[in-house]
């Protein structure tokens, strides 16, 4: 038998700005866009070489939009951006560890959650 490749099944939006993905082997993963942007792995934003995120989080738009992805082969998923960045080549194993489900970061650091402003 072959071990079973690890591919997304579905997705969809289970917040505003937070991407949904069912992959195949059940385990439903949460992905906020930004997040999802701050982490590209294209040499622009993360180092080749020591896997640093060369990007800061004031890079990024606050409402940073993902206007489009697209399956490249059988192995990632290719996000447009809403700031036109597209080089970014998210890996299904790579995607798969940035998940963000409770499961998978049982802790989560503190984020700015979006405050009630009024
Ligand atoms: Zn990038
Ligand atoms: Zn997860």
């Amino acid at each position: 038998m072959s071990p079973e490749v690890l591919e997304p099944k579905d997705m969809e939006w289970l917040d505003k700005g937070v991407l949904g993905i069912e992959w195949s082997d059940g385990h439903r993963g949460v992905y906020p866009v930004r997040f999802l942007r701050l982490h590209c792995p294209c040499a622009a934003c993360t180092d080749e070489w020591t896997g640093e995120i060369k990007l800061k989080s004031d890079d990024i738009p606050m409402l940073i939009r993902l206007d489009d992805m697209e399956a490249v082969g059988r192995y990632a998923l290719k996000f447009n951006w809403s700031d036109g960045h597209d080089t970014g080549l998210y890996s299904y194993g790579f995607l798969r560890k940035l998940c963000q489900c409770d499961i998978c970061v049982p802790v989560k650091p503190p984020t700015q959650k979006s405050k009630r402003l009024m």
